[in-house]
């Protein structure tokens, strides 16, 4: 008989040294810190919290392995070839991958093997299958001279993403960075640092050369402030809060000037017209602010509904809540999971009572957390709350957790204004059944990417990103691995 995840789960084992130049070696950290399941607040291992000198030996690792040649200057079909491997390599190690990711931060297992691995192996086939068909470009120029302008390889590459989807978000910045022939260190967000240091050992296993992909686990203020500081760091690419996106470029002016590709937060808003399918837009929009427990960039946080179909888009979303309710993530079939730790589920809940006491109404959800087995986790029902106005708290501050804040608008340019007040800018979605609506409502919405009549659908080839608050620089698509490349211009003269 097949395993059940939980027996599964049984028989992984935590390491959590960093892989520096090909090896699992220990930090030369003092400290260490607790990995805490929010599943049910079990201790899965002890981190190393990691050290300037662990960044710097990887950041060494890095450019020495840069500057040889083996991976920067190899053929570009060869660098995608094994970049294709490594997605192959995920895929074989998807359910063990998939577990840790569903252990470390909390979201259900079945989601994490077919959402998010599955989008890892894919991104890192896609950037393996655009590595050779990156042309470059030869001007006209004089019939004395040859221009060339080509693309080079930035050198060593800084990586910080979060834990929300923590080898997605890896992917994104890998894929287009490898393939172009840098090297990288990864620093994990510290809750899903063990996933990422297999993934490591996976890049190894499919050929990519020891020192191409460092990962040093530890905290943000250790291990990610000495690498925004690194000297001979060339580009630090960021996912994850407004706040520390704006730190790493304080720390790029404060040291070398490093190029800084900040993907930030969101407090995306889903508008409904009085022509959507008002069931659709409901549901959509709750699922889109409830999936991954709320803890997306991108979540349809706010609900803007012209407010002739508001109860009707309202009870949608009501209904999308009671069949989201938390349970196990390991179950097999959790329509939602756990938030990734206690101090996050006290945030979320601080954000539900103070918008309460300002005047929203609680329509799904609740105040107080959601019990589960030993109520030893940390679980969230969704909560849907009404009456909101946009100038609150909660319609503006990005909670991060699973809680949709309705707005009702009367008029379409009233609903753009609203949902386009914030500083933020990341998506964007909008329900009508007419076709020029569609156009000229989306156009005017201020986001790096609108979805009209769904909600966070795409595939690689759609850049990712924000505008304002929300950060700048895409990732995902063949734009992104402009991120890390130089273009070069070389004028040959051809003699008189
Ligand atoms: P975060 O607190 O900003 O942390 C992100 C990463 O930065 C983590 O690896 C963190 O390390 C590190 N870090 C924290 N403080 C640091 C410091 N002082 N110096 C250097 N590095 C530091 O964000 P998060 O809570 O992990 O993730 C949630 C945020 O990410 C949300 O705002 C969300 O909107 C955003 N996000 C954006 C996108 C996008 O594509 N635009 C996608 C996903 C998530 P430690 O946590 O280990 O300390
Ligand atoms: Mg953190």
């Amino acid at each position: 008989m097949a395993l059940t995840w939980q027996q599964e789960a049984q028989s992984l084992s935590w390491t959590t040294e960093p892989l520096v130049d090909g090896v699992r070696r220990p930090s030369a950290a003092a400290g260490r810190f607790d990995l805490v399941s929010p599943r049910d607040g079990a201790v899965l291992a002890t981190v190393a919290d990691g050290t300037a000198a662990d960044v710097d030996a990887a950041v060494r690792s890095a450019r020495a392995v840069f500057e040889s040649g083996e991976w920067s200057r190899a053929a570009a079909i060869e660098r995608g070839r094994t970049l294709i491997r490594f997605g192959d390599l995920v895929e074989a190690n998807a359910r063990e991958l998939a577990l840790r990711i569903s252990l470390e931060m909390g979201k259900p297992v079945q989601d994490a093997l077919a959402v998010e691995l599955r989008a890892v192996a894919q991104c890192l086939r896609w950037y393996g299958q655009l590595a050779d068909k990156l042309p470059d470009e030869s001007p006209q120029a004089t019939p004395d001279a040859l221009a060339l302008v080509t693309r080079e390889p930035a050198g060593v590459v800084g990586a910080v993403v979060p834990w929300n989807f923590p080898l997605t978000m890896t992917a994104w910045k890998l894929g287009p960075a490898l393939a172009a022939g840098n090297s990288v260190v990864l620093k994990p967000a510290e809750q899903t640092s063990v996933s990422a240091l297999r993934l490591g050992e996976l890049a190894l296993e499919a050929g990519v050369p020891a020192g191409v992909l460092n990962v040093v686990p530890g905290r943000g203020d250790t291990v990610g402030e000495a690498l925004g500081r690194h000297p001979d760091v060339d580009v630090l690419t960021f996912t994850g809060s407004v706040g520390v996106g704006r730190r790493f470029l304080a720390y790029s002016a404060e040291s070398n000037g490093k190029r800084v590709w900040p993907e930030l937060g969101g407090k995306s808003a889903s508008v409904v017209l009085s022509d959507a399918d008002v069931e659709a837009a409901g549901r959509t929009s709750a699922w889109g602010a409830f999936y991954n427990q709320g803890q997306m960039c991108s979540a349809s946080s706010r609900m803007i509904v012209l407010r002739d179909v508001h109860d009707r888009a309202v009870e949608a979303a009501v209904s999308q809540a009671a069949a989201m309710a938390p349970s196990d993530p390991l179950s097999g079939d959790a329509a939602s999971g756990a938030v990734v730790s206690e101090r996050q589920l006290e945030r979320i809940l601080g954000f539900v009572e103070r918008a309460v006491a300002g005047g929203a109404t609680l329509a799904a959800g609740s105040v107080t957390r959601y019990e589960i087995g030993t109520g030893k986790g940390s679980y969230v029902a969704p909560v849907v709350l009404t009456d909101v106005r946009p100038d609150m708290e909660i319609a503006q501050a990005e909670v991060f957790g699973p809680v949709l804040s309705v707005i009702a608008a009367d008029s379409v340019d009233e609903a753009v204004a609203v949902a386009n007040g914030t500083p933020f800018g990341l998506g964007a979605g909008l329900w009508t059944s007419d076709l020029s609506a569609a156009h000229r409502v989306s156009r005017r919405l201020r986001a790096g990417t609108v979805w009209v009549n769904c909600y966070e659908e795409g595939d690689m080839s759609m850049p990712f990103g924000g505008v304002g608050d929300s950060g700048f620089g895409r990732d995902k698509g063949a734009h992104a691995v402009d991120k890390y490349t130089d273009v070069k211009s070389t004028w040959i003269e051809l003699g008189a």
